[in-house]
């Protein structure tokens, strides 16, 4: 179980990050990652993230039995579980209310291509899923059927943002950019029609990303 103790204190590292930064606030948006194929750690629902330690983290399997914690997992559970069993690849979830991306999710509007970075990251749009109530299973379908099987990110309507990775830091890094790039789309509307970036420049930013960012072996 040393995989699940190292994820416990991780998902309570990043809970914190996502909080201190507006990603999230009070007790909204919720955490997980999966150290094992078939386990998962998940922030306990209604408890500020500022007071979030190791010990309140709740470890269960991905058919949803809790296996350790005292607390009632996230309400959003269903939508990390249903997007686990869909992604063989997926290794954490950040579920954030972050306000900029959550306008788009309002307006039910994808945020498109606009920046460097999140052409670089993305390699295209991140979509508004169907609207279906908070904590159903139906919304957790939705996210689930919109992310698809190679997305890295959708909107939830009238919702907020989800966001996957093979990390924590992965999907962190997705809502830093998701959001950052939702408010450069806004504000840039403000000054009139935005450039979006195309289809083929979108293609070789992200080939730039995946080829040939960082430092060279
Ligand atoms: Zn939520």
């Amino acid at each position: 179980m040393k995989g699940v103790e190292k994820a416990r204190e991780e998902v309570v590292n990043f809970a914190h990050i996502v909080s201190r930064e507006g990603l999230c606030f009070s007790t909204w948006g919720n955490l997980s990652c999966r150290p094992e194929k078939d386990r998962t750690v998940i922030t306990p629902s209604g408890i500020p993230y500022e007071d979030l330690q190791p010990a309140d983290m709740i470890v269960l399997n991905l058919d949803g039995v809790v296996e350790e914690g005292r607390w009632k997992p996230s309400t959003e559970l269903p939508l990390h579980l249903e997007i686990y069993k869909a992604r063989e690849d997926v290794k954490a979830i950040i579920h954030t209310h972050s306000k900029y991306a959550t306008a788009f999710a309002v307006a039910r509007r994808e945020i498109a291509p606009a920046t460097e970075e999140m052409a670089q990251l993305f390699g295209g749009s991140v979509p508004a899923a169907e609207y279906a109530f908070p904590g159903s299973q139906e919304l957790a379908v939705h996210a689930s059927r919109a992310l698809g099987k190679s997305g890295f990110a959708v909107l939830l309507a009238n919702h907020g943002t989800v966001c996957v990775g093979a990390s924590l830091a992965e999907a962190l890094l997705r809502a830093r950019v998701i959001e950052r790039s939702a408010e450069i789309l806004l504000w840039s509307t403000l000054l009139g029609d935005p450039f979006l970036l195309s289809n083929g420049e979108t293609s070789k930013l992200r080939d730039l990303f995946l080829k040939h960012y960082g430092q060279e072996e």
